[in-house]
């Protein structure tokens, strides 16, 4: 598994428009472009090689929704970009890894995603990323 860099730092947040606004008018960051992935309303904000990924859930009874009721919005992961993320996620798996997704999945922005399982990585939520070959 060859991991190349912090993709980007997904954070949660319970109105979008605000926390978007406050990044790119106060701090002065661009703005990549916005998408709808199922329920979750998605913002990319690039910081240098990396970047900040907004997180909304429009639906209440969502996963990210009730995440952000009971921990409040700030940090919910760090996703680690990788070379071959059906590789990565073998050889994980072999290694005893717990995983949240056991097959990589479609994420935003075209990627291919997969979410360890915060019990087997102390406490913090890490997502492998596979970018889009559009990109
Ligand atoms: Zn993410």
């Amino acid at each position: 598994m060859k991991i190349k860099k912090i993709s980007h730092i997904g954070l949660a947040v319970a109105d979008l428009e605000p926390v978007r606004r406050m990044y790119t008018e106060l701090l002065g960051l661009p703005l990549d472009h916005e998408e709808m992935l199922g329920e979750l309303k998605i913002a990319f904000v690039p910081v240098g090689q990396t970047n900040l990924e907004l997180v909304q859930s429009t639906d209440p009874e969502g996963v990210m929704a009730k995440y952000v009721a009971k921990k409040g919005e700030g940090i919910h992961h760090i996703a680690l970009e990788v070379e071959d993320i059906h590789q990565a996620v073998e050889e994980l798996k072999a290694k005893g890894m717990e995983m949240i997704d056991q097959k990589p999945r479609p994420g935003a922005h075209g990627a291919t995603i997969a979410f360890l399982h915060p019990r087997a990585t102390h406490g913090v939520m890490i997502e492998l990323v596979e970018p889009g070959h559009s990109d």
